[in-house]
C-alpha cells in the first residue's frame, strides 16, 4: 500500500517551491505512515533545502532535525544537509552534520567530500581542508575527479598553491574543469607564468580557460599579453571576457584602451553587462572624462539597465568626480527605488569635494532621516566637507556624534580629516593639540596634513616641530622637505631653504612628478612636466606662450616663484620651471583644440601650485572661460577671475 502512494508525493513534492504547501504535505506524509520510508524523507529533506527564497536557518534546521530523528539516515539526507548548509550563512554547519554522519557510520562518498571541501574553501579553513584530504585518502576517494578538484580550489583559495599542483600533478585524467581550477589557482596566487604553462599544455581549452587567462595576465599588468589573447586568439568571446579586458584595462590605467573597446563592443552591437558598465564609469570618474561619462549616460538610459543600483551609483560618482555636481544630483534624485549607503555616501562627498559644505550636511541630515546608518566612509566625507567648507563647529560635532551615537570607532582618515580641519581654519595649536591626545600613535600622513596647514598659515615655528617628527617617520619623502622649504622661502629664510635643499639632494630625494589630464573629444590627453615633446605638447606649449602674455599684459601677472618653487634656482628658469606644470599644458592644450564657449576639465594627480591657480583665475577672466580642475584634494571651478575655493585649498 504505502509504496503505490509514494510516487504522487514525490511528483508533489517537487513541484513545491514555497515552504508551505512543502509543510503540509509533510503533515500528509506523517499521517500515511511513509515518513519511515528513507526515499520519501530523503527527497523531503531535499526540498526543505531548496525553498525559494533561499532557505534560511530555521528551515534547515527544521531539515536537519527530520534527519536525526530518522531512525536510519541514507548518506543521501547527510549530502542534502552539507550542500545546504555549505551554501547557507553558517557554511559551518556543513562540517558539524559531515561529523555526524561519520559518527552513526554512514559512509560518505565523492558528492560529501566535494560539499565539506567547498566550505572549507570557501571559509578559508584550510587547516580542516587538510584534515578532509587525509579521510579522503582513508576511504579511498581523493582521486575522484570531483573531490580532486575540489581539493584544487580549496588549496588554491587558501594559498597554498603547491597542494593544489600536488593534488593536479597525482590525477590520472584531469578534465577540463579541473585544468581550469589548477590554473584560476595559479593566478589566484599571482604566478601568471606558471598559469600560462598549464594553458599552453592544456590538451582542450574552452572559454572558461581563456577568460581566467586573461583575468591572470591583467591581474598581473601583463597588458600586452592580455591584448593579444582577446584580440589574436580568442574567435569567441563572453560577457565574462569582454568585462575582464575592461576592467583589466581601466586597472592598469590604460583608460583610453577601455574607452576604445567599449565603444567597439557597443559597435559590434554587444550589450556591455554591469561589470563592464561599472567599471568604464569608473574609468570616466578617475579620468574626469565628463563627455564620454555622458554618452554612456544615455546608453544606460536607452539601454534599461537604468533601475541597476550599481550603475546607477557609477554615474553619480562619475558625475561628481568630473565636477559637474548638477548632474549628480540628477541621477541621485532620480534614483529608482531606495537609496543605498554608497548612494548617500557618494553625493555627500561629490559636494565636499566641491566646497559645497551647508548642502553636503542637508545631505548627511536627509539621510539619517530615510533611515540609513551613515558609516565610517561618510563620516569621513562629512567631515572633509567641513574642513573645506571651514564649518569648524560642526566638524567637531560630527566628529563627536559618530564616536557617540553611531559608535564607529575613528580610523586615521577621521583624525587626519580632524587635524585637516583645525589646520585649514588656522587653529594650528588645536591641531597639535589634538594629534598630541589622539589614542593612537599619529602617523607621517597625520603630521604631514598638520604641516600642509603650517605652510598655508606660514607658522615657521611649529612647521619645525613638525618637520622633526615627520623625519623619524619617514625621512625620505619629498613633499615634507618641499613644503618646509616653501615655509622658509616664504618666511624670508633663505639660508634654511638652502640647508633644506641641499639635504634632499645628498639624499637623493626626487620630486613625485605631477601629470594632468584634460578629456578633448571624447580622447583623453595626458600631459607630464618636462617629459619629451611630442605633438600635443608642442601644441599646448605654443599655446602657453600665447596665454602667458596675454595673462601678463592684460592681467598683470607675475610669476608666483617664490612660493611655488624653492629658492636657488635662477630667476628666470624659476619662471620657466612653475610655469611648465603639467596642469598649464593641458589647459593650454583645452584652450587650443576646444571651440569657444566650451569649459575646460583638468585633473590633476596633485595639488595644484599657486602659480597654477593664479593663472587659471587670470585665463576664466580675460579669456572668459570657464574651467574646472581636480586636484588630489578637491574640485577647483574658476569663472571670471575666481575660484569655487575662495583661494583656500
Ligand atoms: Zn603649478
Ligand atoms: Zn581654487
Amino acid at each position: 500500500m504505502a509504496n503505490k502512494v509514494s510516487p504522487s508525493f514525490l511528483s508533489l513534492l517537487k513541484h513545491c517551491k514555497t515552504l508551505k504547501p512543502i509543510t503540509q504535505i509533510h503533515t500528509h506524509i506523517i499521517k500515511s505512515g511513509q515518513h519511515s520510508d528513507p526515499f520519501i524523507t530523503g527527497h523531503l529533506i531535499l526540498q526543505y533545502t531548496l525553498v525559494t527564497p533561499n532557505p534560511n536557518t530555521k528551515t534547515l534546521h527544521h531539515a536537519h532535525s527530520i534527519l536525526t530523528h530518522f531512525p536510519y539516515p541514507t548518506s543521501f539526507m547527510y549530502n542534502t544537509l552539507i550542500r545546504a548548509f555549505s551554501e547557507s550563512d553558517h557554511p559551518r554547519d556543513s562540517f558539524a552534520t559531515f561529523l555526524t554522519m561519520c559518527r552513526n557510520n554512514v559512509q560518505p562518498d565523492s558528492f560529501t567530500f566535494s560539499f565539506v571541501l567547498k566550505t572549507a574553501a570557501s571559509i578559508q579553513c584550510s587547516n580542516i581542508g587538510v584534515q578532509l584530504h587525509c579521510l579522503g585518502v582513508v576511504y579511498g576517494l581523493d582521486n575522484h575527479l570531483y573531490v580532486a578538484t575540489t581539493l584544487i580550489s580549496m588549496y588554491s583559495e587558501g594559498g597554498l598553491v603547491q597542494y593544489a599542483r600536488k593534488v593536479f600533478d597525482e590525477m590520472s585524467e584531469p578534465n577540463v574543469v579541473a585544468w581550469n581550477a589548477m590554473i584560476n589557482g595559479c593566478v589566484r596566487c599571482c604566478d601568471v607564468k606558471g598559469a600560462e604553462m598549464l594553458y599552453r599544455r592544456m590538451p582542450v581549452k574552452d572559454l572558461v580557460s581563456k577568460n581566467i587567462m586573461l583575468d591572470g595576465y591583467m591581474k598581473s599588468g601583463e597588458v600586452l599579453l592580455a591584448k593579444t589573447l582577446f584580440f589574436e586568439e580568442m574567435n569567441v568571446t563572453d560577457d565574462v571576457s569582454w568585462s575582464t579586458v575592461v576592467v583589466g584595462f581601466s586597472q592598469n590605467g590604460c583608460f583610453d584602451e577601455a574607452f576604445g573597446l567599449f565603444v567597439e563592443l557597443h559597435r559590434l552591437g554587444l550589450r556591455p553587462n554591469e561589470v563592464s558598465l561599472t567599471a568604464i564609469l569608473s574609468v570616466c570618474a578617475q579620468a574626469g572624462a565628463f563627455e564620454f561619462g555622458r554618452v554612456l549616460h544615455g546608453y544606460v538610459e536607452k539601454s534599461g539597465v537604468v533601475w541597476l543600483r550599481s550603475v546607477n551609483n557609477a554615474l553619480l560618482d562619475t558625475y561628481a568626480k568630473c565636477g559637474n555636481i548638477d548632474m549628480a544630483r540628477l541621477v541621485f534624485e532620480r534614483m529608482p527605488g531606495k537609496k543605498s549607503i554608497v548612494s548617500w555616501t557618494t553625493m555627500v562627498a561629490g559636494l565636499a569635494m566641491q566646497g559645497y559644505g551647508e548642502q553636503a550636511l542637508n545631505v548627511f541630515h536627509q539621510m539619517e532621516k530615510s533611515g540609513i546608518k551613515p558609516d565610517g566612509i561618510t563620516f569621513v566625507s562629512i567631515l572633509y566637507a567641513c574642513s573645506h567648507a571651514g564649518l569648524t563647529e560642526q566638524g567637531c560635532r560630527f566628529f563627536y556624534m559618530m564616536n557617540n551615537q553611531y559608535d564607529i570607532e575613528p580610523t586615521y582618515e577621521h583624525y587626519g580629516c580632524m587635524v585637516d580641519l583645525y589646520g585649514r581654519a588656522g587653529e594650528l595649536q588645536k591641531a597639535y593639540n589634538f594629534i598630541i591626545e589622539m589614542p593612537v600613535k599619529p602617523t607621517a600622513v597625520i603630521w604631514r596634513t598638520l604641516l600642509g596647514a603650517c605652510s598655508i598659515h606660514g607658522n615657521v615655528e611649529l612647521a619645525e616641530k613638525v618637520q622633526i617628527r615627520l623625519t623619524e617617520l619617514e625621512p625620505n619623502d619629498s613633499g615634507d622637505h618641499v613644503l618646509l622649504s616653501n615655509i622658509y622661502a616664504v618666511a624670508g629664510k633663505w639660508k634654511d631653504v638652502a640647508t633644506v635643499r641641499k639635504s634632499m639632494s645628498s639624499q637623493r630625494i626626487m620630486k613625485n612628478p605631477g601629470w594632468s589630464m584634460i578629456e578633448v573629444d571624447k580622447i583623453m590627453y595626458s600631459f607630464v612636466a618636462g617629459e619629451e615633446e611630442n605633438e600635443a605638447t608642442k601644441e599646448a606649449y605654443k599655446k602657453l606662450r600665447e596665454i602667458m602674455l596675454r595673462i601678463r599684459v592684460e592681467g598683470g601677472y607675475v610669476a608666483e616663484v617664490i612660493r611655488s618653487v624653492l629658492h636657488d634656482i635662477e630667476e628666470e628658469e624659476k619662471e620657466d620651471s612653475v610655469s611648465m606644470h603639467s596642469e598649464k599644458l593641458a589647459l593650454a592644450f583645452g584652450m587650443s583644440r576646444l571651440c569657444n564657449g566650451s569649459m575646460i576639465r583638468i585633473v590633476k594627480n596633485l595639488r595644484v601650485c599657486k602659480d597654477c591657480h593664479t593663472v587659471m583665475k587670470l585665463v576664466s577672466k580675460i579669456y572668459r572661460l570657464d574651467i574646472v580642475l581636480r586636484d588630489r584634494s578637491r574640485f577647483h571651478s574658476f569663472t571670471n577671475g575666481y575660484c569655487s575655493c575662495r583661494d583656500y585649498w
